[in-house]
């Protein structure tokens, strides 16, 4: 689980919309016996055994990039490999590489050009602009822009279509800035937006100040659709014979007490922006996969997944807040998310027993990067093994290891219907005394702080099973003797079962359709 971003999206308003009482019926496709012996495979023990190697010392906190996370990524694929999987990595190998750079803005070598009835203004970055943040542009191109200002949320910014065009947002710096103002910058963002500029009205001293200051070292992942876009900030000074040209009255947005959108067809934006890369690394994710049995289904996947990296090592270098205690620097990580890249081993191994293959087939996948920002998880839904469209569920598990020894929460359940039947498989294994909850922190945004989020956003149904945080959340003492490994092996249990009823039934999970409208990203047709 990875700490809240400063420009986390907004929440998401919970349904109240009653989903369809009529189940499908699941044909019985195994008998319990087998089922039982398999989910019988999942045990306090293994699970001990396999936490104590994943979040052992010598993993150093299983950092993104670091020998740690190759050598924990290793040990999954070797296991994978001993229960019969198939590799699901690229090139027939059981893994998926993605590169990561640290750039800089070349910000001399970089501009914004306006362009309107055959006026043309450059906004230069080391002079009269500032790159904030996003990602550089390969080249330039010249879009038309959509201007929005007064007062609006981040609903408002949805509803905009802002998909291939440069958003100018007109911000009012004399006063503070509006809560949601990283929400709002984010909705452009989700909405396809090329790149954005904030006309800014800040005094030239601090305008100067920041424009001088020396440009941040990014750090991303290459090679991701639905990158964040540009975001630079213009001083509005720059470019007032264009706004001029426009017939835009800054002065009067700002004043204007509701939302101002206005398209400007004929203003045509440019984002010349370069920047250097300063050292680039690679990281992997460890991906198996089960056939299904239906020779057709099988063309259908459902998807485990939990992030096998941590926080790395207590320090400068550490993230994620983790600090040193004493002697001990190396933040294990046990339930985070030790806990989760261990279920995954342990589903693997129960799904590959006699009689417990599913019609279906389904994709284990420990990913690496999301404590520092999703980023294995971002460059599968980019960079897909299998096509997206022909997954049809995430059950995702990040930190299940500790708290309450009866409960788990799952959050997402009201967004489709595998809240329901999850709730149903619960209800026939009364036995496993575990029993799933709803979302209990829904400030918190937990739906956008794992892994999931990136199959949700990409019209993969999921659910989120979580413990909730506690004092040894990303500390030192995060470690293997802590975990409750028998709650962990009953929850793992009711996960197989789960993922038994999603991968046999006929039809696949369906979304909520509010909840589809809200989390899913809309694309252009093709
Ligand atoms: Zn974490």
């Amino acid at each position: 689980m990875r700490f809240p971003l400063p420009m986390n999206l907004a929440a998401i308003g919970r349904s109240t919309v009653l989903l369809s009482l009529a189940l499908p019926v699941v044909l019985a496709a195994q008998s319990a016996a087998p089922l039982r012996n398999a989910a019988g495979t999942i045990t306090p023990a293994d699970i001990q055994n396999r936490i104590g190697i994943i979040a052992d010392d010598s993993m150093l906190g299983r950092d993104t990039p670091s020998p740690g996370l190759e050598k924990t990524a290793q040990y999954v694929a070797d296991q994978f490999k001993r229960f019969g999987l198939k590799p699901g990595g690229e090139n027939g190998t059981w893994f998926q590489r993605y590169s990561i750079s640290g750039r800089r803005l070349d910000a001399a070598g970089s501009h914004v050009g306006f362009m309107i009835h055959g006026k043309h203004v450059h906004a230069d970055l080391n002079r009269d602009a500032r790159f904030a943040f996003g990602t550089v542009p390969a080249k330039e191109v010249m879009v038309p822009a959509v201007l929005v200002g007064g007062v609006f949320t981040p609903d408002d910014i949805r509803q905009l279509d802002v998909r291939g065009k440069a958003v100018l947002v007109v911000m009012d710096y004399s006063k503070p800035l509006p809560q949601n103002a990283f929400a709002v910058l984010q909705g452009l963002a989700a909405g396809g937006a090329t790149g954005v500029v904030t006309l800014s009205n800040r005094d030239s001293a601090t305008f100067g100040r920041m424009v001088g200051a020396a440009p941040a070292v990014r750090v991303g992942v290459d090679g991701l659709k639905d990158a964040v876009p540009p975001v630079v900030e213009v001083h509005q000074r720059a470019i007032g014979e264009i706004l001029t040209e426009t017939g835009i009255r800054l002065d009067e947005i700002r004043a204007a007490g509701t939302l101002v959108t206005r398209a400007i067809p004929d203003l045509q934006v440019g984002f010349g922006l370069k920047d250097e890369i300063l050292n680039t690394a690679s990281a992997p994710n460890t991906i198996g996969i089960l056939e299904g049995s239906d020779p057709k289904l099988k063309n259908e996947y459902l998807v485990y997944s939990a992030h096998m990296d941590h926080v790395g090592v207590a320090g400068p270098n550490g993230t994620g807040g983790c600090s040193a205690r004493g002697a001990d620097s190396i933040c294990n990580g046990a339930d985070d998310d030790g806990s989760g890249t261990v279920g995954v081993i342990e589903l693997a191994e129960a799904f590959t027993r006699p009689g417990a293959r599913p019609r279906r087939s389904v994709i284990f996948m420990t990913v690496s990067g999301e404590e520092k920002g999703l980023y294995g998880s971002s460059y599968f839904a980019s960079n897909p093994t299998v096509p997206l469209g022909q997954l049809v569920a995430d059950l995702n598990i990040d930190m299940i290891g500790r708290n309450w020894p009866d409960t788990i929460v799952a959050i997402g359940k009201e967004h489709s219907d595998l809240g329901q039947t999850l709730n149903k498989v619960a209800g026939r294994h009364k036995n496993l005394n575990m029993v799933p909850i709803d979302d209990r922190w829904p400030e918190e945004n937990f739906y956008f702080r794992s892994d999931h989020y990136n199959f949700a956003r990409n019209g993969v149904p999921i659910l989120f099973f979580f413990n909730g945080v506690h004092p040894d959340y990303h500390q030192v003492s995060d470690s293997p003797d802590k975990i409750d490994t028998d709650k962990m092996s009953r929850i793992l249990q009711l996960l197989f079962y789960l993922g038994q009823d999603v991968a046999n039934n006929p039809s696949r999970p369906k979304w909520n359709p509010e909840s589809y409208e809200k989390i899913v990203i809309k694309r252009p047709a093709a």
